[in-house]
């Protein structure tokens, strides 16, 4: 991983996140739009307890746009309202200060109702490392700031920034863990870059990204490596492997070859993809 997780950061971590939710009025909780599942902390929810708090699905840019959709609608049921942002090419900002207002809606009519002036929305970032909180935090705020504490385990006085929504942010977003426990999620994760390549085998990750591929993207898969019926239904997904290995002219180089398939998905090249599909996660 980017970051070792074990109990003792664990916990450091949680501590530090609910320390710093006293003082917010909304939790932003940002997740990888290729992955609204498996880049979740798994305790997140139960951390932030009955704080206001709304999903910012990133790297929209990335991810399967209908799917993305889906998740939304997904959340929404969940009682969880989610917006979808590319931070890298700064679209979808607005719609973050739109969501925060009509969730803060009761909040705000009684600052209004009392006459307060001036008054400040308060929020922090949460996320698991690498889907994007720094880059959104200086989207946010229209300029590049040097990010405090973006370790688990550094306590730093608390800064807020004045963003371009109208909302004040704490400077160091709180890092949660992923899913460690759950090597389905690892496999995405590894595949989404998410967490360093050399962690797990690459053969390991590009078998987990045919097979779903497969399943979930069959006409990407093979238009990209111009693959017949025959080539996929005829062969188990690791024949498949050794079958593009040759095909790429790497000889018997399957790591080689692995690691095109990984960054071939990774830089678009069979389209938009999201790894996770709202209700079937359970049972690929
Ligand atoms: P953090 O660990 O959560 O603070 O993540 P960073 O802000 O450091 O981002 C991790 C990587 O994702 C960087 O390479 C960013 O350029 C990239 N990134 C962040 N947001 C987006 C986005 O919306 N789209 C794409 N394509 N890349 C993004």
């Amino acid at each position: 991983m980017a970051l070792q997780w074990y109990p003792g950061h664990m916990n450091k971590a949680k501590n530090q996140v609910q320390d710093r939710l006293k003082l917010v009025d909304i939790v932003l909780e940002i997740v990888d739009a290729r992955l609204p599942f498996s880049s979740r902390n798994p305790v997140l929810e139960q951390i932030i307890d009955q704080k206001k708090h709304i999903i910012i699905l990133n790297k929209s840019d990335l991810a399967d746009p209908k799917v993305t959709n889906d998740w939304k609608i997904n959340f929404q049921q969940e009682g969880t309202k989610s917006v979808e942002l590319d931070a890298k090419h700064n679209k979808g900002l607005g719609q973050i200060k739109s969501l925060i207002r009509s969730e803060l809606a009761d909040k705000i009519a009684r600052y209004e109702k009392n006459g307060v002036q001036n008054y400040r929305i308060k929020a922090m970032c949460i996320g698991i490392p690498n889907v994007g909180k720094s880059t959104i935090l200086n989207r946010l705020v229209g300029k590049n700031v040097a990010i405090t504490g973006n370790k688990p385990g550094v306590t730093k006085n608390q800064n807020w920034l004045k963003t371009s929504i109208g909302i004040d942010l704490l400077d160091t977003p709180g890092i949660l863990w992923p899913k460690i426990d759950d090597p389905k999620v690892g496999m995405k994760l590894a595949l989404s870059g998410a967490i360093k390549d050399k962690i797990y085998a690459p053969d390991d990750v590009a078998i987990y990204a045919l097979n779903f591929l497969e399943t979930h993207y069959m006409d990407q898969l093979q238009e990209s490596y111009g693959l017949t019926n025959s080539d996929i239904f005829n062969h188990t997904t690791p024949e498949l492997l050794m079958d593009l290995t040759k095909k790429f002219g790497y000889k018997e180089d399957y790591d080689r070859a692995s690691r095109r398939i990984i960054d071939d998905v990774r830089k678009l090249k069979l389209g938009r993809l999201t790894f996770d599909v709202p209700g079937e996660f359970y049972e690929e």
